[in-house]
């Protein structure tokens, strides 16, 4: 396992759509584990392959000790409406108010090609959310209505 560098906002590499996951091999394994490691090592709620400049869907989220990984991931419905602060690991030290859905449904597989589905509700929606269109080159601010300060 290793701490891969996070890319920052500017690089191309975040605004590329990223390629479907094929092989559930042991690079995959070595993907997503230092996914989780990076994660860990900087305190955010997730981190999307592209943000350490491999262009594949694969995402990873950790919530309250609820670890995720999200390879191939699909929304499959969304509903409701929250407001709230989002900040980027990408996008360092910066916080903006971002409307979105409240509940999210979404699938995924596992790096072992399983595929799961989750429900997603407040913190988790917004990461389901977030972590998905990364892996279509898209960045949350856009989204922003106001810049704000959030306390560490
Ligand atoms: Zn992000």
């Amino acid at each position: 396992m290793a701490i891969r560098n996070i890319v920052k906002v500017g690089d191309d590499v975040l605004t590329k759509k990223c390629r479907p996951v094929e092989k559930f091999d042991e690079r995959l394994n070595e993907l997503v584990e230092d996914l989780f490691e990076t994660l860990y090592a900087s305190g955010g709620a997730g981190l999307a392959a592209p943000q350490v400049g491999v262009l594949r869907r694969v995402a990873v989220i950790d919530i309250d000790e609820n670890p995720i990984e999200l390879v191939n991931p699909e929304i499959i419905e969304v509903s409701g409406e929250q407001t709230g602060a989002e900040g980027c690991l990408s996008n360092p030290g910066k916080y903006g108010i971002v409307t979105r859905p409240q509940c999210v449904k979404l699938k995924a597989q596992d790096r072992h090609g399983e595929w799961h589905e989750y429900l997603g509700t407040d913190l988790l929606a917004r990461a389901f959310l977030h972590e998905t269109e990364h892996l279509d080159g898209m960045m949350f601010m856009r989204l922003v209505e106001e810049w704000v300060e959030v306390e560490q």
